[in-house]
């Protein structure tokens, strides 16, 4: 069943449930977490997260358990890249 979300907090838009990619920073490690169901403007593409869905992940993170394979990212240095 998909969750009720109140209108975009930026733009008013309304929000509907939608299955993304989620990329998430914990404890200074990046994980990727596909097929989760978050709430979307239509409008804006501004996301929200429910509570339990959010701890879901964490705890995902913290035990590997439903670990599927890695992945490898491009990774850059702005700083030694940027010509302004
Ligand atoms: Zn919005």
């Amino acid at each position: 069943m998909k969750a009720k979300y109140d209108t975009c907090d930026y733009c008013g838009g309304r929000v509907f449930e939608k299955r993304v990619t989620v990329d998430l920073r914990l404890k200074g490690k990046l994980y990727v977490f596909e097929n989760v169901p978050v709430g979307v403007c239509r409008k804006c593409g501004e996301r929200y997260y429910r509570g339990p869905v959010l701890e879901r992940l964490e705890e995902l993170a913290a035990h590997q358990n439903f670990f599927k394979d890695k992945i490898q990212v491009p990774r850059f240095d702005f700083a030694e890249a940027a010509v302004f």
